[in-house]
């Protein structure tokens, strides 16, 4: 039986925090720890009110590399999940890296002066993980994590080449506010307001932000405006999926959204630079998180579902084919389980399956990893196991 550190307490937090607690025989025990301990302690409670399971709570600023090691010193865990923000991504594989300790994630490492995502950073850590036999797994949440999965069985069970992906992610739920991000605030408008990316024949192609759309029928959702958008699993899987032509993400956005995010945008509350405020210096963005509702609050009275999943076309036995490779969730159903909307739910979920693959060995090389590069099959079946069913269906319509 492991022992997990688990950095981070936020809507992701507390349902990663009860799905490994709901598997004791590989998570033997758990250590809670993040920058406000109160947030730490009520996860904590209320896994112990549902699951009977005692989770042991601690306080750490992961910005600081020195605290991080103390902190993983003292507990000496197997594995250091993060769900905290992508802003610690680095301080955290340092951490790991001086502890000798496994590191996971949900979300690749971004400056916080700068609303730009990339790999190169974390990649820059694959050599001095393999020299210290470690392991980091990134991005094991649903997109990326799940999405980057469902391209690597695709390529294992489904087709003999692949040419095209449309991942495309459907929040088709209603949380009765006027305006509320369905994770972090900052890094979620951070991602809307950036300029849009594609990748074709080897090039990445730029567009204006949110200028690409287009209607999709999401199973179980409906008819939904869906809207081009630049996302860090294209990154990895670009190079990981063989023979592949061209790979875009789209997001869809109600018209309130839209409208609230504009507004927002032409008042400069989305600016992530600093300004002087009463002699503070501030943040707007940030100020802006502040105010709005905590994304772990909306679960209730949350309805509707998600629908989420790789529209993947290319070549099979000789003849083209095109499948889509979905899960669906509701957040009211994620809600009368854990108290979580499904947002929340489907990046937790699979967090705990990544980090079970990696504490029984199943998924295990020293290395710093991308989802797509290991073998989808037992995280397949864990998707199934533990509440992210999966389908797999002949799509006839291509996505323009
Ligand atoms: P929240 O904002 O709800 O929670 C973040 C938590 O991290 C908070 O508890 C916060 O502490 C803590 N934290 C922030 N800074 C630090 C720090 N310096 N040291 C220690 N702890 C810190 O975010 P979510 O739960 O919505 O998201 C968690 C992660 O999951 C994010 O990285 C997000 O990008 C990722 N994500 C990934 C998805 C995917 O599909 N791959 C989808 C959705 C999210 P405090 O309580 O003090 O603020």
């Amino acid at each position: 039986m492991a022992k997990v550190l688990i950095i981070g307490a936020g809507g992701v937090s507390n349902v990663v925090v009860h799905k490994c607690a709901a598997v004791p025989e590989v998570f033997g025990e758990i250590i809670l720890a993040s920058r406000t301990r109160e947030r730490c302690e009520e996860i904590a409670a209320r896994v112990k009110k549902h699951l009977n399971r005692d989770t042991i709570t601690d306080q750490v600023d992961a910005d600081d590399v020195r605290r991080t090691v103390q902190l993983i010193q003292k507990h000496n865990p197997d594995l250091v999940l993060n769900v905290a923000l992508p802003y610690q991504d680095i301080s955290i594989m340092d951490a790991c890296l001086e502890t000798g300790v496994d590191y996971l994630d949900t979300a690749n490492y971004e400056p916080p002066d700068e609303a730009k995502f990339e790999y190169k950073w974390q990649w820059a850590y694959r050599e001095k993980y393999q020299q210290n036999n470690i392991m980091a797994l990134l991005g094991s949440g649903f997109d990326p994590g799940v999405t980057n999965v469902f391209c690597a069985y695709a390529q294992k069970h489904l087709f003999d080449e692949i040419h095209t992906i449309d991942i495309v992610d459907c929040n088709g739920g209603d949380h009765g506010k006027a305006f509320a991000t369905n994770f972090n605030p900052e890094i979620n408008i951070r991602e809307v307001t950036a300029r849009g990316k594609y990748w074709e024949n080897g090039q990445w192609k730029s567009t204006d932000p949110l200028s690409v759309h287009q209607s999709f029928n999401f199973p179980e959702v409906g008819e939904r405006n869906m809207y081009l958008m630049y996302h860090e699993e294209m990154e990895s899987l670009a190079l990981n999926i063989k023979g592949l032509r061209r790979i875009r993400f789209w997001m869809t956005f109600g018209e309130e959204y839209l409208t609230h995010l504009r507004v927002l945008q032409n008042v400069g509350m989305t600016r992530i630079d600093k300004v002087d405020y009463q002699g503070h210096k501030i943040v707007p963005l940030q100020f802006l998180k502040a105010v709005l509702p905590d994304p772990g609050s909306l679960g209730d009275n949350y309805k509707g579902k998600t629908c989420i999943g790789c529209v993947i076309g290319g070549v099979k036995d000789g003849k083209p084919s095109r499948k889509f490779i979905y899960n669906i969730c509701d957040h009211a159903e994620t809600y009368k389980e854990l108290g979580s909307q499904a947002v929340s739910y489907t990046t937790g979920v699979p967090a705990m399956i990544g980090a079970k693959l990696m504490l029984t060995g199943k998924w295990k090389k020293a290395g710093v990893w991308n989802m797509e590069q290991w073998d989808p099959d037992p995280f397949m079946e864990d998707l199934n196991t533990y509440g992210l069913p999966w389908k797999v269906e002949e799509w006839s319509h291509s996505v323009k």
